[in-house]
């Protein structure tokens, strides 16, 4: 094999923790996602990505863990996806590969647009207690943004394992941000559904 790096490092946007550290404390779950979808915008503004975000919240208290945007991009990483990248540096800031480890408090990931079929299965592993979604995968699609084989009724197999989730949260307001980065010409990549064309594997 050609020779592989000793280490991971991912380099986030400048913009992304002077963004985050503007809010501490947000109380509302309206005005978390509010807080998410102004992420997702600020990211296309930048350039630095997708028009996607997501946050690590505590649930009870509203204390905002982490800020994540979709940085694939950005990074050349297909697994960048907003989820991921604020659950990662959740888990970073508490030291710990499980949000709901014991002495913790509950925590939830509030995101832009309901999960695709990578960040649905990331949900369970990372230890939130709750998700809460902004656009709907529909209008993800809509735009042309591959969602990925989902679980047919992937939130109520979250229930089943103690994770509710709440659906359609300011959906225009996330789904306006999906729809201005069409408009402003936007990049969507990855775009494979299935019976796109793709060049046949060797024998
Ligand atoms: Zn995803």
């Amino acid at each position: 094999m050609t020779q592989q790096d000793s280490e991971i490092e991912i380099a986030l946007p400048d913009w992304l923790s002077a963004f985050a550290a503007r809010r501490s404390i947000i109380e509302s779950v309206e005005e978390r996602m509010a807080f998410v979808i102004a992420a997702a915008r600020a990211n296309v503004q930048a350039g630095t990505g997708g028009p996607f975000a997501a946050a690590v919240f505590e649930s009870a208290t509203g204390r905002l863990v982490s800020l994540g945007v979709n940085l694939v991009l950005h990074a050349n990483l297909s697994v960048l996806h907003a989820e991921i990248v604020a659950l990662t540096l959740a888990q970073r800031a508490l030291g710990t590969y499980d949000l709901g480890g014991t002495g913790l408090p509950r925590h939830e990931l509030v995101s832009s647009v309901e999960p695709c079929a990578m960040c649905y299965g990331a949900v369970p592993w990372s230890g939130v207690t709750r998700l809460i979604c902004g656009a709907r995968s529909h209008d993800a699609r809509r735009i042309g943004f591959d969602e990925g084989p989902q679980h047919i009724d992937w939130s109520a197999a979250l229930g089943q394992r103690g994770i509710a989730v709440r659906h359609g949260v300011m959906r225009d307001q996330a789904a306006a941000v999906l729809e201005d980065y069409v408009r402003g010409g936007g990049r969507i990549y990855n775009a494979r559904e299935t019976g796109v064309d793709r060049p046949a594997l060797p024998d």
